[in-house]
């Protein structure tokens, strides 16, 4: 209890804070002044200055070598299109200057949040920590004229920004992204181009949904026949060879390095114990049945399959173990997912091994032995010294007090609002609102702006925790890179905003305007996106 105080009296301080700098502003935004400000998401305290400062061939980046990277990030971002390669110097060399600096005094300001102060002589991203330099740097190349995202020189552009102090900060601590590799493999290049997206949109998390009855997605040293069998689909149905496929732990690593100089932290997902058939086309003997099973296209079986890992086999766990092990090494992530979600109980009610479990540890049907599976997993996530997720499913049958649980069925109203009084953090993914694989009548862009009303909902009855909130595409629908792109764009634009900026300071009237400026920078992201 007194940490929860602890939270909220911070998080009260903070608000205060911001209002007070608001209305301390000498010079409010006009509208006029505001035009210029195009930024997605909007920063928390923006405060226009007289001026501009051009970025030419004299200019430079300063900093220390414990900002390395982001120097060396924040020069790759600007060269191409300026055609400048920018020295990088611990000292000033004489010219106008980019400094980037971490000071220990912006610790109120967190992991990620930071200060940029743009002057006519200098631009100054100052943070507590390296993400909250890697999101200033965003900012900054938001402020810069469009073209600033061209991979090619452009000569005839004046590379001015507007003189400006912004305080920024996000609201929440998860902004994420799942992609379905299963139903749809995407190669590693679409992988970059959205990471890059993700990183311009202050988004942190890729949650990569790499398991499922479709295909298996990442390769295990201890498990060769989940690569060579389960990642591709039976013959028989005859696929284009670009659905399926699988990332080497080499992919892994460099995918890792990428999203990781790029402020976005890569979650894998495992399924269990459901939505594992192609596991069964590969080890048919870790079901309750042991029948063989073979991979099909998702229009072309059940889209929920009877056939889930057996809980009462050892061999279970054992597999089970030795992948998460694997994972849990490749993937630096604080969190693990292991999905929960649509698993039918049928065949453990008659399974000998499964009835045998559920009477040695007294629980009372089949929906705890999930939530008993679900512990044991749980147990191996933590020993690895990382933090469990699962879909809302696992709150059923008992939940862990340690699990985060991830939102997706809209109408789960009162068990989302049961796990946030038991404790549990929650991240919000709503089908009403984040399933960007559902059409736009259905999720309108605007409407992905109202997720505030479930936000606010539940901040109201127990603020603090939300965890974050994430957008789901599952690629059974759309399975081309250009129709995956129009899913996901523009509504990305609107949920990053939803999870950085805070309530009081954005709506959507001022939203729009500046998404229309955006599709210009979608356009130079070489996304595919749709302006209905
Ligand atoms: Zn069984």
């Amino acid at each position: 209890m007194k940490h929860e105080g602890t939270g909220m009296m911070k998080r009260m301080l903070w608000i205060f804070s911001l209002c007070l700098i608001l209305y301390s502003c000498k010079e409010p935004l006009t509208e006029e002044v505001q035009a210029e400000i195009q930024v997605i998401p909007r920063p928390q305290v923006i405060t226009v200055l007289e001026g501009t400062f051009e970025m030419t061939s004299k200019t430079s980046i300063k900093a220390n070598r414990d900002l390395m990277v982001q120097a060396e990030q924040l020069r790759d971002y600007l060269s191409p299109a300026s055609g400048y390669v920018l020295p990088i110097n611990k000292r000033h060399t004489g010219g106008n200057l980019i400094e980037l600096k971490l000071l220990d005094e912006l610790s109120t300001l967190g992991e990620e949040g930071y200060e940029m102060t743009i002057t006519s002589k200098k631009v100054l991203i100052t943070a507590h920590r390296p993400k909250g330099i890697i999101w200033g740097i965003q900012t900054l190349r938001q402020l810069f004229p469009v073209e600033i995202l061209r991979e090619a020189a452009v000569d005839d552009v004046a590379w001015e920004l507007p003189c400006v102090n912004i305080l920024d900060k996000p609201r929440f601590e998860w902004r994420g992204l799942m992609i379905d590799y299963s139903r749809t493999f995407w190669n590693i290049s679409h992988t970059k181009k959205y990471i890059d997206a993700l990183s311009y949109y202050k988004m942190n998390r890729l949650h990569m949904h790499l398991t499922d009855d479709q295909g298996w997605r990442i390769e295990i040293e201890k498990y060769p026949a989940l690569t060579e069998i389960a990642s591709q689909f039976d013959t028989v149905y005859h696929e284009p060879r670009e659905r399926e496929g699988y990332y080497s732990r080499e992919d892994i690593r460099e995918l890792v390095r990428y999203a990781e100089a790029r402020g976005v932290e890569l979650i894998p997902e495992i399924e269990m114990p459901g939505h594992t058939t192609e596991v069964f086309a590969a080890y048919p003997e870790l079901s309750c049945t042991g029948d063989t099973l073979s991979v099909h296209p998702f229009f072309m079986g059940p889209g929920i399959h009877n056939e889930i890992f057996c809980a009462g086999k050892k061999e279970t766990f054992e597999f089970l173990e030795n992948v998460l092990s694997e994972v849990s090494e490749l993937f630096p992530s604080e969190y693990i997912h292991i999905g929960g979600d649509e698993a039918p109980k049928v065949l453990w009610k008659t399974c000998p091994h499964c009835q045998r479990v559920i009477k040695e540890y007294s629980l009372k049907d089949e929906d705890e032995l999930q939530s008993w599976f679900i512990r044991q997993v749980e147990g191996y996530i933590q020993s690895k010294g990382k933090k469990l997720i699962g879909w809302d499913e696992i709150t059923e049958g008992g939940l862990s007090g340690t699990a985060t649980v991830m939102f997706w069925r809209a109408g789960m109203e009162n068990a989302l609002l049961s796990a946030v009084e038991q404790g549990n953090m929650v991240i919000l993914t709503p089908t009403s609102h984040c399933y960007f694989d559902y059409t736009y009548d259905r999720i309108s862009t605007e409407k992905v702006y109202s997720l505030e009303s479930i936000i606010d909902k539940i901040e109201t009855l127990n603020p603090g925790k939300i965890l974050g909130v994430q957008a789901n595409f599952w690629s059974h629908i759309d399975r081309t890179e250009p129709g995956m792109d129009r899913q996901i764009f523009p509504r990305l634009l609107v949920l990053a905003e939803v999870g950085w900026t805070e309530a009081l300071n954005r709506e959507w009237d001022h939203f729009s305007p500046r998404l229309e400026h955006h599709y210009q920078s979608l356009d130079l992201l070489d996304i595919y996106y749709t302006d209905e």
